[in-house]
């Protein structure tokens, strides 16, 4: 199937051309005709699917056809909401990307960063508005945003929106806008907070499920060290220093332990900068340009801060720390070995950890190769503990206990 068979404008074809798309991507094919004929519909696909043009299409092609009001005073008609700043912005710039042929304007605003030159783009008027919750209402409650005109609420990666706690926002943001509005939900998985959100807020919904993706690529080199938790950073220097090579990625579970990496491996003469929550909008922008532009050459980063962005061409992904969600795993390996070429994968795992390599292999139905031969290796009583047959039971309950902690703090 061709771009040309989804009835995209010229405008929109010229561009989808340019950025270098010879034919949509099987989530594409999927969602722009049911938007494209107004439906309501839910997607279940990853990050990495072409999942942003697939609604960034079919609504621009929309608001091309029904462009008969005039330019002043342009209305806001359609609204994506996202769950980060980052994930905002990369929105944002595929949305220009997608209408530089046409006269259609998009603007991004997000919290961390000063709300008047947000204030300033708004008044101009918009056809397109990609937000974070909190910043999006905060808009709404000084009087700078009508949401009257809301033809197409795209709510993005709506499982991480409910994880961080935006459940009230997003339903409220919901009822600001026009009732016969089409509403489209994106979610990686779609798990029973969801589904329940989707019920309360969509109408007939058709679903798009593109395969969650549970395997990682044949060309991702996959190995593991078991060391001492108070070993991890001195295996972790001793391997950038010796074995990892080029642009890296290294996640780590918690934001503090992003900031005490970060310190060491700047006073080890490391090109290094972070990701994370509590950091300010522009620092983490900065590190983002940095790390792209290759003035550095290793970016840390929490999961949630990292989750959708798209930063491809790594040479290795190392995790510090392992995920305790498997599928968090197969994301973060995602990120090297793209288009055909090799990526390396190291992850070092301590003794609380295991079971995550248990359930992370038990994902992947593959063993990862554990690598004996380092200076930190574990000692003979906690290695004979690793070794010992898995016990299914056991890590799961180890995962529901993890993730209800997960709810009373934020980690990321
Ligand atoms: P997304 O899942 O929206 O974050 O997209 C992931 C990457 O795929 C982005 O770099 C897009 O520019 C790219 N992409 C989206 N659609 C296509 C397509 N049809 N062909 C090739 N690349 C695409």
């Amino acid at each position: 199937m061709s771009f040309k068979d989804l009835q995209l404008n010229r405008p929109l074809l010229r561009a989808v051309a340019e950025a270098g798309y010879d034919n949509p991507t099987l989530v594409q094919e999927k969602t722009i005709p049911l938007v494209l004929n107004k439906k309501d519909v839910i997607v279940s696909a990853q990050t990495g699917t072409g999942k942003t043009a697939a609604f960034a299409l079919p609504i621009l092609k929309l608001l091309y056809d029904q462009q008969d009001a005039p330019k002043k005073g342009k209305k806001i008609k359609a609204l994506i909401t996202s769950p980060t700043r980052e994930l905002a912005i990369q929105i944002e710039n595929n949305f220009k990307t997608y209408s530089t042929y046409t006269n259609l304007r998009s603007t991004v605003v997000y919290g961390g960063t000063s709300i008047e030159p947000q204030k300033e783009v708004l008044k101009k008027g918009v056809d397109i508005l990609i937000a974070t919750p909190g910043r999006l209402l905060d808009l709404h409650k000084q009087d700078i945003i009508n949401l009257d005109y809301i033809k197409t609420l795209v709510l993005d990666e709506a499982d991480l929106m409910l994880d961080m706690g935006f459940i009230d926002d997003v339903k409220k943001i919901e009822r600001l806008c026009t009732t016969d509005k089409q509403i489209l939900l994106f979610s990686a998985t779609i798990p029973y907070k969801v589904e329940q959100l989707a019920n309360t807020i969509l109408n007939n919904p058709e679903r798009v499920e593109v395969a969650q993706n549970s395997s990682t690529s044949k060309n991702v080199n996959q190995v593991l060290f078991f060391v001492p938790k108070k070993n991890k950073i001195e295996l972790g220097l001793h391997l950038l220093r010796n074995t990892i090579k080029g642009n890296i990625i290294i996640f780590r579970r918690t934001k503090f332990g992003v900031d005490k990496l970060e310190k060491t491996l700047l006073k080890n003469g490391y090109k290094a900068d972070s990701i994370h929550g509590d950091k300010s909008q522009t620092a983490r922008q900065d590190a983002l340009t940095k790390f792209k532009k290759g003035e550095i050459n290793i970016l840390i980063a929490t999961d949630v801060a990292a989750r959708g962005i798209d930063i491809s061409d790594l040479d290795a992904v190392f995790n510090f720390d392992l995920p305790n969600i498997p599928e968090t795993y197969v994301h973060r390996i995602g990120r090297t070995a793209r288009a055909g070429k090799s990526g390396m994968a190291y992850s070092l795992c301590s003794a609380d950890e295991k079971p995550y390599v248990q359930i992370i292999q038990h994902l992947i139905q593959m063993q990862l190769d554990v690598i004996e031969d380092h200076p930190y290796p574990l000692d003979p009583k906690a290695k004979k503990e690793i070794h010992k047959s898995p016990n299914k039971s056991k890590y799961r309950k180890g995962r529901k206990s993890e993730a209800s902690k997960k709810k009373k703090k934020r980690w990321y």
